[in-house]
């Protein structure tokens, strides 16, 4: 069946010379059904099969086994008798076994005498492919990197026409728009994106030629103020027009707490001042009483200068107890004693240096807790201290005993201003001092080390009170049984 085809190549001299001598243009002959004749030299240069490897042979075994499958060199073979002519681009399998892409032209071509064959020109573009493969990889990884950042990202020509924005973008900005690509930044509905100062910041950018870092502010829908920071750099490349690359990140809490560390910085230096002023004022009265030999007045100042600096040192213990246990760092070191014990020896120590209120004691506890009783001590101390701290007007001060299901429960009632329902829930939390009891002194952290210390004794705290009545500060702890 192959003898009547040879007149397609030999009856054409021409052709034959460019099958024979071709280096760069693979060429394999068929019969009209796909059944190889012939291959040329630059097809076995480039898939290593002779004419008599493949001779006979039908172009299904040159296809992968998932091409045969789907039927590709079947279906070319029958556009090439449909139409004449077929363009394909898949594997062809070398002699090898490796698969190399390859584009092929497949022409059906008829002589004089009428003959016909296939000629199928094959160029390896293995690399190529290669190439396009790692172009689409590399633009899928660059596209998910830029999904996956969280800060907004907005890529622009020099004249501020989007090329691509990311999802966070849409997100901050809140911009409905399906797609902002094509867009001038101008045509964006948001007030800050088109704002003129926004514009200047990157027109500087542009003329200087210059990455650029600023911040900028604008109102949100509930007309509160917002902080974004600006980085502003360029992309550049041989094949791509240079870009403006803008990362823009809501900065508002940051600098919201950045403020809230700064105010609270302030106000315990102002609380640390104090007791260091008086210090150094009993100081140099101290001094001129020694001149004076004045003993007396001299022992005033050591006692007034030693309650100073015992007040500092228990600010500076409190504060770094808080952060202590804003680290979960604070540690106990628990024993059972006996609770009534310590109850009477805080009352003693408070009332010591506190004569002006007079803490009256009711109820027994004649029984053993299991519990660090240094920290147990400074709960009832600051319990006791506020109380008289929070009502100077008042004289006295009731300390309450009892045991409730196996709790020990302390009470300690003042008859001082009360504290406003809405406040109280805030009490316990970290800094927090109540408006109306600004002006007596306190860094608002004896209340939160109070829960902390309780909380770790699997206990609770909680407070009664009504304005003009008094309050009452309650904790309890399991009993030692
Ligand atoms: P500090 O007394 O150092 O401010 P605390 O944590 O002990 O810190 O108390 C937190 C706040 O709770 C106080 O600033 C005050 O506003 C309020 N407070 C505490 N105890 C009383 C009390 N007995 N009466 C009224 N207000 C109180």
């Amino acid at each position: 069946m192959f003898e009547n085809l040879a007149p397609v190549i030999n009856n054409s001299p021409l052709f034959k010379s460019v099958f024979d001598n071709a280096t760069a243009n693979a060429v394999q002959l068929m019969d009209k059904d796909g059944y190889i004749l012939d291959v040329n030299p630059a097809f076995t240069t480039a898939f290593g099969y002779t004419k008599e490897d493949l001779h006979g042979k039908h172009i299904r075994v040159l296809f992968t086994a998932e091409d045969q499958a789907s039927q590709l060199p079947e279906i070319e073979i029958e556009k090439v008798n449909q139409h004449r002519s077929a363009v394909d681009r898949n594997y062809t399998i070398h002699k090898d076994g490796s698969c190399i892409w390859v584009t092929g032209e497949s022409i059906l071509a008829k002589d004089d005498d009428g003959n016909e064959c296939i000629i199928k020109v094959m160029q390896d573009i293995h690399e190529q492919k290669l190439l396009e493969k790692f172009l689409k990889e590399s633009k899928e990884f660059s596209e998910s990197v830029v999904k996956s950042i969280a800060d907004a990202l907005v890529v622009s020509d020099l004249n501020f026409r989007i090329v691509k924005a990311n999802n966070a973008f849409y997100n901050l900005f809140k911009i409905n728009a399906k797609s902002v690509e094509g867009l001038h930044l101008n045509e964006l509905e948001n007030a800050l994106l088109t704002s003129e100062k926004l514009k200047q910041q990157l027109n500087q950018m542009v003329e200087n030629e210059e990455a650029r870092d600023f911040q900028m502010e604008s109102m949100d829908d509930s007309e509160s103020k917002r902080h974004y920071a600006f980085k502003g750099s360029f992309i550049d490349g041989k094949l791509v027009n240079k870009k403006i690359v803008l990362v823009i990140s809501d900065i508002t809490d940051k600098i919201k707490s950045e403020q809230q560390r700064d105010d609270l910085l302030a106000f315990v230096i102002h609380e640390l001042r104090n007791p260091l002023a008086n210090i150094t004022l009993c100081n140099t009265l101290l001094q001129q009483c020694i001149e004076e030999n004045d003993k007396k007045s001299a022992e005033e100042f050591i006692a007034k200068s030693d309650s100073n600096t015992q007040r500092l040192k228990s600010l500076i213990q409190e504060l770094y107890d808080a952060t202590q246990a804003g680290s979960g760092n604070l540690h106990f070191n628990k024993k059972t004693f006996s609770f009534g014990e310590l109850v009477k020896e805080v009352i003693d120590g408070v009332q010591l240096s506190n004569t002006n209120h007079e803490i009256r004691k009711t109820g027994v506890v004649d029984l053993e807790v299991h519990a660090d009783r240094a920290r147990i001590s400074q709960v009832l101390n600051n319990y006791l201290l506020n109380a008289i701290k929070y009502s100077p007007a008042a004289t006295k001060v009731d300390l309450l005993l009892a045991v409730e299901n196996g709790n020990v429960v302390v009470s300690v009632k003042d008859y001082g201003p009360g504290i406003e329902q809405e406040k109280l829930s805030h009490l316990f939390d970290r800094y927090y001092r109540a408006d109306n009891t600004k002006k007596v002194e306190g860094l608002g952290l004896g209340l939160y080390l109070s829960k902390q210390i309780i909380d770790a004794h699997n206990g609770r705290v909680w407070v009664e009170s009504k304005v003009n009545e008094g309050s009452t500060f309650y904790f309890s702890i399991p009993t030692a049984s």
